[in-house]
């Protein structure tokens, strides 16, 4: 068992000022691998402090100079690939293929893209008798949740480094390992003390300090949009700037000339992928009228591929929900839609045969769904996809934008012309044509209740920037 006890402040590993420490299990086992700190008020004002000193020194650093730290840790990161796949599996769940081709990988691949991006960044730029200057934002507090435990501290983090800002981590207490391997390879590559600062602990707690904080610049947080509204009413007492990333409900609209077969695999492994904890799943799947029982009966011929199970075992498409409440949430939102009249053709309540140990949860496919029920309007956060049905291309468009959220959008077609006209349609800060592969530098962020500003590349390094008009230059 791993006890986990300490933050990081100040470039050491030092005692919480409090007592209290919280359990961490492995949903694949429901055994407590370890536990870690439950941070205090008063661990985050010592992290706050020690990013304040830091912040004069690193935020005058050369643009050269942080390409090579982003490098360093870029490098560092790489030598402990092992041990972040084996912890993400132990703390999420996810297949061990997964762990590594994903999670592992996202995280990576955004170090060494805003390492390249930087190469190009102007953090000056003359117009007329000004000169616009783009300096570091300040103090940041980063909020991160579970479902990808690199990902979304290595956005953050490289994008923060990037500008110059320094900052003080809160991951999520589902996942805290990946974010503790993080911070050896901080250690590692040199970050300079105080630039990166860990307080482990509940939201409750280290999350409410951090956003409350008043010498906190800058609050960085990616969950759930009730965490959300809290952080921003919190925020807004310090007027301090607030980027978040939200849920989504993102459509996948399947165009009639499409092949069905694709379209299908397309759908389901978008919908399965992380045991459909991914807030950019396309869980609402729109296929005209006209094609649907083709449609349905590709996914039939698709599912067994996207199976659950064991994370160790290499057949396994995807592993157990994160943990027993998510797994309540998911059941309980299945339950509503058989309730609300949708027809299940897949999957169901209840755990799938031979894994009643572990929060798992059937591949669950829902048709004759209507927009207007609550598995088509709620983020469920697990494998459960939806189907509606249309008749014309408006509709279709309609119904993908009948929702709160606009965190993403996918459309799958031959017609060019057809696919943009929906790629322009669809209100939402990310659309995918035809499955493509990751871009790391593209920016990602929600519109409506999705989310407030932009992550990921150029478009990440300028969440952790403040704009000065220098006015009066020759
Ligand atoms: P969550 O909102 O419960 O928790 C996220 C983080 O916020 C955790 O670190 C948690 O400890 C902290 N937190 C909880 N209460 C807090 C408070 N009062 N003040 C400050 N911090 C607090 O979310 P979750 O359950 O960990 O993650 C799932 C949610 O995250 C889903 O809704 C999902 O859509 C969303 N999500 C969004 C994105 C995105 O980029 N848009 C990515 C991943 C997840």
């Amino acid at each position: 068992m791993r006890s986990d006890l300490l933050h990081f402040i100040d470039g050491e590993w030092v005692k919480s000022t409090g007592a209290d420490s919280i359990e961490v299990l492995n949903p694949a086992t429901e055994e407590v691998i370890g536990t870690i700190s439950n941070g205090t008020k008063e661990d985050v004002d010592l992290a706050v402090k020690a990013a304040r000193k830091a912040f004069p020194t690193f935020s005058q650093t050369t643009k050269e100079e942080r390409i090579a730290l982003l490098t360093r840790i870029a490098d560092e990161y790489e030598k402990r690939k092992d041990d972040f796949v084996e912890m993400i599996t132990q703390e999420l769940g996810a297949p061990i293929i997964m762990s590594e081709k994903v999670h592992y990988n996202m995280g990576l691949a955004h170090f060494r893209q805003v390492a390249k991006e930087l190469e190009t960044f102007e953090f000056t730029e003359k117009r007329g008798p000004t000169l616009i200057r783009k300096e570091a934002i300040g103090v940041s507090g980063l909020i991160t949740p579970w479902n990808f435990p690199t990902n979304q501290t290595s956005t953050k983090l490289a994008s923060a480094f990037a500008a110059g800002s320094t900052v003080v981590l809160k991951p999520s207490e589902l996942t805290p390992y990946a974010a503790l391997i993080l911070t050896e390879v901080f250690e590692a590559a040199g970050v300079p003390k105080g630039v990166f600062n860990l307080v482990n602990g509940s939201g409750e707690t280290v999350g409410d300090a951090i956003s409350s904080h008043p010498d906190i610049d800058f609050v960085s947080f990616t969950g759930s949009g009730a965490v959300g509204q809290k952080i921003s009413e919190n925020a807004a007492k310090t007027i301090k700037r607030v980027a978040l990333e939200l849920g989504g409900k993102s459509p996948l609209i399947v165009l009639d000339d499409y092949d069905m077969k694709k379209a299908a695999k397309i759908a389901a492994g978008n919908v399965f992928a992380n045991s459909g904890q991914v807030c950019t799943a396309a869980t609402r799947t729109l296929v005209s009228k006209a094609k649907h029982d083709e449609f349905i009966e590709a996914l039939k011929g698709v599912l067994p591929r996207f199976s659950v199970g064991n994370p160790r075992d290499e057949k396994t498409f995807y592993g157990p929900l994160v943990a027993e409440k998510q797994y309540d949430r998911v059941q309980d939102y299945i339950q509503k839609g058989l309730d609300e009249g949708a027809e299940l053709i897949a999957g169901g309540t209840g755990k799938p045969e031979g894994l009643e140990t572990g929060y798992y949860v059937k591949p669950t496919v829902f048709t004759n769904v209507k927009n207007d029920m609550t598995i088509a309007q709620e983020e469920i956060f697990g494998p459960v996809m939806s189907i509606i049905t249309y008749d014309t291309l408006e509709e279709a468009i309609e119904i993908a934008n009948d929702t709160i959220y606009g965190l993403a959008g996918y459309v799958v077609g031959e017609d060019e012309e057809t696919v943009q006209k929906v790629a322009s349609s669809i209100r939402a800060g990310r659309i995918s044509i035809n499955n493509p592969p990751s871009d790391f530098s593209a920016p990602f962020g929600g519109y409506k209740q999705s989310g407030v500003g932009r992550e990921w590349g150029e478009y990440g390094i300028e969440e952790y920037l403040e704009i000065k008009a220098v006015v009066g230059v020759s």
